[in-house]
């Protein structure tokens, strides 16, 4: 029996391959704009008829191809990009297969006229399903113009496939905006059927965004910004007023790609939480800069999903940046009075609005310690390791016991005899667990405890990147603590923010530390157990952690700081506490993303009512 296998023609195999590539004129877009940013263009204009299917012509200004070059360039798997597999791993192009245009030049009738700076003429190569019909100089601009063809003139089933120009054109400018977006310094003209559709000119990235998504986006947009040793972040998130019903303004980047990741999506919708409504969401542009090596790079062309080896690291980050992005502008749900059913539940806010803090001087000598009573505990927990599990331990073991006595003292101290310095209407303590307060024309509905906390968390912040310190009350008996080498490393570097909260540590041998003294409103056992577990969570957390240790520490003592009892409050008590909380920064939620304050228009009352 005669042999019956033979290698395909190049001509078919690359038609077959271009499936993968090519699968509608949003594909030519994209990997076209991606080889003009690659070779440095500032200017690219895309000019699209008929959606692409009868032309697709792209130019740029950037540094054009040789005739070699232009010539090798439509062969599969010839790309000036990498050289070696090991290149792969420290990729910053766009491209690398070497793929695109075979693959284009293999379902089109593909055009291309390049020049290089250094010559004076350029070339002009004419190919229609990967067979060179002509390449001969020709003289034209430096940098290189793509027209394509036809699509899939030559697969008649694929171009059966395509949907109506509207979809296919809503796809182009999909590709086009995440290029755009990913790339403000370069100039974007669009062109459709021979009329100029948009022009986004170079600028920022906030600029690129209101010029893509409308002049709405201006006043909404707020900046993140995190950097660690895994990820730098950066980019813009939207206040949720901003909120859609579809998920089309939510953009990843990384390494300026474009990509989609479902678990970072969940990270910054939880940051969000309920300050959007369910199935809204809101607008994002977030930046990731990472080392090529902890990505998988080596993804399909058409596949937007990648591999992240600290997925779970970043998704952790993500969602710190985002919470504490909303909180900094104190970003805080206000009741929807729309739907009746709403209010019966006011802590379920489902509308939101950007409120600005009340304008009013900070009492810079506000200071929480100014107190002798600490809140007495006799039986902390000697072994829990965890300083969450701590404090929700603790949390429990003071709502039950009932000899504990509240000191308030820290917040009557506030202004001494002088009168709070907000016109407070009215103040009233619900549950012992709420105060609403009338201010101006607002009701603030706000959560005693997560107060407290925000109000120490802000104070030790402030120590800390003041490089002030508080004062420490003298334990009776210095309080040794034993740790392992590693833990001893963490607080080693720790000592001098410890000492500037307050508590008097130093290092006494090897793994042992001792504790001569305590911030007033921290008690010892307290302090002992939240230092240790500070240790461990940092140490075990591994390098992780190592950049945010600071923000760690001061979450870690304000949590141990505000533990208390939900207390009975004077109506003096509250307007100061009241008082002082609106003059401070991130008042309406916690370090970790809870609402601290509810707020109620009173307009939307009257309009309730009328
Ligand atoms: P890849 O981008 O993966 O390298 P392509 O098939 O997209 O593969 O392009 C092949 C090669 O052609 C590129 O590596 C590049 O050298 C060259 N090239 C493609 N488009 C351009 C362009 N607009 N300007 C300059 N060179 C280009
Ligand atoms: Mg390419």
């Amino acid at each position: 029996m005669a042999d019956i296998i033979h290698l395909l023609p190049d001509s078919v195999a690359n038609q077959i391959a271009a499936g993968e590539v090519v699968q509608r004129p949003a594909s030519v877009v994209k990997e076209l704009v991606e080889n003009a940013i690659d070779a440095k263009a500032t200017e690219i204009t895309l000019s699209i008829i008929d959606a692409g299917r009868t032309a697709i012509q792209i130019t740029d200004n950037g540094v054009g191809m040789s005739e070699t070059d232009a010539r090798m360039a439509f062969e599969r798997h010839a790309t000036s990009k990498i050289k070696d597999a090991a290149d792969i791993f420290t990729i910053r192009t766009m491209g690398f297969r070497g793929e695109a245009l075979a693959s284009i030049a293999a379902v089109s009738q593909t055009e291309l006229k390049t020049r290089k700076k250094e010559n004076e003429l350029g070339t002009k190569i004419v190919i229609a399903g990967s067979k060179i019909e002509s390449q001969e100089p020709e003289s034209c601009p430096v940098g290189t113009t793509f027209t394509v063809k036809n699509l899939f003139f030559n697969t008649p089933a694929r171009r059966k496939f395509l949907k109506a120009n509207k979809t296919e054109f809503t796809y182009i400018l999909a590709e086009i905006h995440q290029t755009a977006l990913a790339n403000p310094h370069i100039c974007f003209t669009i062109l459709k059927d021979g009329d100029l559709y948009a022009k986004y000119p170079s600028g920022t990235l906030k600029q690129r965004i209101i010029n893509i998504f409308g002049k709405q986006m201006d006043k909404g947009l707020l900046a993140i910004e995190d950097e660690s040793s895994i990820v730098k972040i950066h980019g813009f998130i939207g206040v949720p007023e901003l909120a859609k019903k579809t998920g089309s303004n939510q953009y990843f980047f990384v390494n300026d790609r474009f990509f989609r990741q479902k678990s970072f999506l969940g990270s910054i919708m939880r940051a969000y939480g309920n300050l959007v409504p369910q199935k809204e969401y809101p607008p994002f542009f977030v930046f990731l800069e990472i080392d090529p090596g902890e990505i998988d790079v080596n993804i399909h062309p058409t596949k937007t999903e990648i591999k992240f080896s600290e997925e779970f690291n970043i998704c952790q980050l993500l969602e710190a940046t985002v919470k504490y992005t909303l909180g900094k502008s104190n970003i805080v749900p206000t009741l929807d009075f729309s739907d009746p059913e709403d209010y019966s539940d006011m802590f379920k806010p489902s509308n939101t609005i950007v409120t600005s803090p009340p304008k009013i001087a900070i009492n810079p000598s506000y200071n929480p310690f100014k107190t002798n009573n600490g809140p007495a505990y006799n039986n902390a927990p000697s072994n829990a390791r965890n300083w969450e599990k701590l404090f929700e331990d603790y949390q429990a073991k003071k709502s039950s016991s009932t000899e504990q006595t509240i000191d308030f003292g820290e917040f009557t101290e506030i202004s001494n005899n002088e009168e709070p310095e907000l016109c407070i209407q009215s103040c009233t303590q619900v549950q012992r667990k709420y105060i609403v307060a009338i201010v101006d024309d607002k009701i603030y509905i706000i959560d005693i405890k997560r107060a407290h906390y925000r109000l120490i968390y802000n104070t030790f912040e402030e120590t800390i990147t003041s490089s002030q310190k508080l004062p420490s009350q003298k334990t009776l008996l210095p309080i040794r603590i034993e740790v392992t080498p590693q833990e001893a490393e963490t607080l080693q570097e720790a000592l001098p923010q410890m000492n500037q909260l307050g508590i008097d540590i130093e290092e006494f041998g090897k793994q042992t530390f001792v504790i001569n003294g305590t911030p007033s409103n921290i008690p010892i056992e307290t302090l002992q157990d939240t230092i240790v577990d500070f240790a461990s969570s940092i140490t075990n957390s591994g390098k992780n952690f190592k950049d945010s240790w600071q923000e760690h520490i001061v979450r870690t003592m304000a949590k141990s700081a505000s533990l208390y009892r939900n207390p009975e409050m004077s109506k003096d008590e509250m307007q100061r506490f009241v008082s002082k909380l609106l003059q401070s920064k991130s008042y309406t939620i916690t370090p970790e993303g809870q609402l601290i304050t509810v707020i109620v228009e009173m307009n939307d009352l009257l309009k309730k009512f009328n």
